[in-house]
């Protein structure tokens, strides 16, 4: 990762997280992430000891039009090659500089050259190619503007299918991987549940870990082609979920809410939410999911007691007797907000996300959700340990969970 700012924490290396996901989804292994500043004879060393400690080395920034962007001219210095132009680069960035209308400066043809030997590889949403150098003894570097957009379609576009063309002719054939989601049971409660499967694993290989709040599984399977990969795939999946059906709840980027989206929407059924120590996280969770207006109807933050009371018509009565967090509060919240918005399901949670605010009966962590439907109401209640932004994160999640399974028909 090369970058200054990066050393200096005024930027986040998200694109080394990215890579490394996407790395670990072909199952190719990844055995150093390494960041460096804007210097040309340390990116040089750094990329030389790189080769010798991996096949392929893959770099990010360091490509733009500035005098610090020194990449290129560091991959040349290591290899003692030579720059040269790409007039297919060059032809590429002037028509991107036409169709912005833009005027086209020498520095921005300083992006058109290469190490010698080495090929652009098209940029889809910037100016700086990416660049694919061909190494002696099948070593390659390949190297990607820093923006993380540009970084992302270089991968997609040409960098994924090169390392599975790479591998296909490696005579391994190709890797595949799926990953399953679990909703309620930790790590090692999982892994203890498969650990058989787990030591007998050769081919496809199981690898759990956890997420915030969820845990996930890689299978990875090395096969001839995708079709047999996904079959061996298929076995190992079913072994798992004969085990953990209860808990699975998606598959591969897909977090809770884009799986409780589909479901809203494939029994049209629409959802308001009413949220007190979550302050709109579930409504904000929901509506990240592109065409969500076609189940979520309304939401409301009910943060004090009179609220609950004037939006949702709860009565102050229960919520002196029981205190504000309790089922009996969630149960006229869910009910409430669901007539209020005139949907077919409301849900309610109320708890307390910390640090202050907790007492001997009702700790920090505790939150009680409710969910109000044609069926009934039904509240659950957790208790959740971290901090404040961690029990809000951990109780919108459950109380996503809890849409999941009452649309599953499984509460
Ligand atoms: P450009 O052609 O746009 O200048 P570049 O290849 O030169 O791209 P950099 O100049 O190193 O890339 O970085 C451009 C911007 O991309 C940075 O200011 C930062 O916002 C983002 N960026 C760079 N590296 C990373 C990284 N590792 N993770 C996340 N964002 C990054």
């Amino acid at each position: 990762m090369v970058g200054t700012e990066l050393l200096l924490g005024e930027i986040i290396d998200t694109n080394s997280a990215y890579l490394s996901e996407k790395l670990a989804e072909m199952g190719v292994d990844l055995y150093y992430v390494t960041k460096v500043g804007d210097n040309q004879n340390r990116i040089a060393d750094l990329v030389r000891q790189a080769c010798q400690r991996a096949d392929l080395v893959i770099t990010s920034g360091g490509l733009g039009p500035t005098s610090d962007d020194l990449t290129k001219e560091a991959v040349a210095q290591a290899f003692e090659l030579e720059l040269v132009l790409c007039r297919k680069a060059l032809k590429a960035i002037e028509e991107r500089f036409h169709s912005m209308h833009a005027t086209m400066s020498d520095n921005n043809r300083r992006q058109a050259y290469l190490p010698a030997g080495a090929r652009a590889l098209p940029n889809p949403k910037g100016t700086a190619p990416g660049v694919l150098l061909e190494l002696p003894e099948d070593k390659a570097v390949i190297m990607l503007p820093g923006v993380p957009i540009e970084l992302k379609a270089i991968m997609d576009g040409s960098v994924i299918p090169y390392l599975k063309e790479r591998t296909a002719n490696g005579g391994g054939g190709i890797i595949g991987s799926r990953v399953l989601r679990f909703y309620g049971l930790g790590e090692s409660t999982l892994e203890s549940v498969i650990s058989d499967l787990i030591a007998a694993q050769t081919n496809p290989t199981i690898a759990p870990y956890a997420g915030s709040g969820e845990v996930r599984v890689r299978i990875t399977a090395k096969a001839k082609d995708e079709l047999e990969a996904a079959q061996l795939i298929d076995i190992v999946e079913e072994e798992l979920l004969a085990r953990l059906d209860e808990y699975f709840y998606g598959y591969g980027d897909e977090g809770m809410e884009v799986v409780v989206a589909r479901l809203l929407s494939a029994k049209k059924q629409t959802l308001a939410t009413a949220e007190s120590c979550t302050g709109g996280l579930i409504s904000h969770m929901l509506t990240n999911v592109p065409g969500s207006s076609a189940f979520y109807m309304q939401g409301v933050v009910t943060y004090s007691n009179t609220a609950k009371a004037r939006v949702l018509g709860v009565a102050p009565k229960l919520i002196e007797d029981h205190g504000a967090v309790s089922e009996e509060v969630a149960r006229a919240m869910a009910v409430g907000v669901r007539e209020w918005a005139g949907t077919d399901i409301g849900v309610s949670v109320t708890g307390i996300a910390g640090p202050g605010g907790g007492t001997e009966t009702k700790p920090v962590g505790l939150v009680y959700f409710g969910l109000s439907s044609a069926q009934g109401v039904v509240v659950e209640r957790r208790q959740f340990a971290g901090d404040r932004l961690q029990v809000k994160e951990r109780t919108a999640l459950a109380v996503l969970d809890l849409v999941r399974r009452h649309l599953l028909q499984r509460v």
